[in-house]
């Protein structure tokens, strides 16, 4: 293949990416800007259910404001159901998950790094392959030695190294040694 070819593809390469990732950043803040709305309404909502407490309370009859208040209350828990989904797929976007414990962790962990829970088998998300046109193109790349001098922390049961800040192994949930 020639240089000029090869240069091609690269740079092509290189702006689908780029693309990808602005209209994924793209998403993620129209994501947030549908969150906060979703949050401004929850507050108004709030201030209705205050006020008519209030005005119940001035006619001495707080069961006057039930009639009004229930429905509020609903349409707030609905709402923050709305937000909690709009959330899981920033997530998404950003290749993450959150654990119970509120730890959010890479979307392929098996186990949470600060609590040791084990997460669901991820479903499989269907990869769209290219065909691999030309087998030329797959040239060797030259071996990367990686010297490492730092001792790390690795995992007993599985050898996955361990970042500094992890309790329990990531890849199989034991827990790690200090
Ligand atoms: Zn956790
Ligand atoms: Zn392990």
């Amino acid at each position: 293949m020639s240089f000029l070819k090869k240069l091609t593809e690269t740079v092509s390469k290189g702006v689908s990416t780029a693309t990808e990732k602005a209209q994924q950043t793209v998403e993620i803040t129209k994501l947030h800007t549908q969150i906060s709305g979703k949050r401004k309404d929850i507050e108004r909502r709030f201030a209705q259910i205050g006020e008519a407490v209030f005005e119940a309370y001035l006619k001495k009859d707080l069961s006057l404001a039930e009639g009004m208040v229930i429905p509020e209350c609903e349409a707030i828990a609905g709402i923050r159901k709305e937000i909690a989904g709009l959330e899981d797929r920033i997530r998404e976007l950003r290749n993450e998950k959150e654990c119970e414990c509120g730890q959010t962790v890479p979307y392929d962990t098996k186990f949470c790094p600060s609590c040791g829970r084990k997460f669901p088998e991820p479903v499989p998300v269907p990869v769209e392959v290219l065909p691999q046109e030309e087998n030329e193109a797959k040239e060797e790349e030259p071996q990367s030695v990686v010297v490492d001098v730092e001792v790390k922390r690795v995992c007993e049961g599985c050898g996955t190294v361990l970042q500094p800040e992890v309790r329990f192994c990531p890849d199989c949930g034991r827990p790690a040694e200090n």
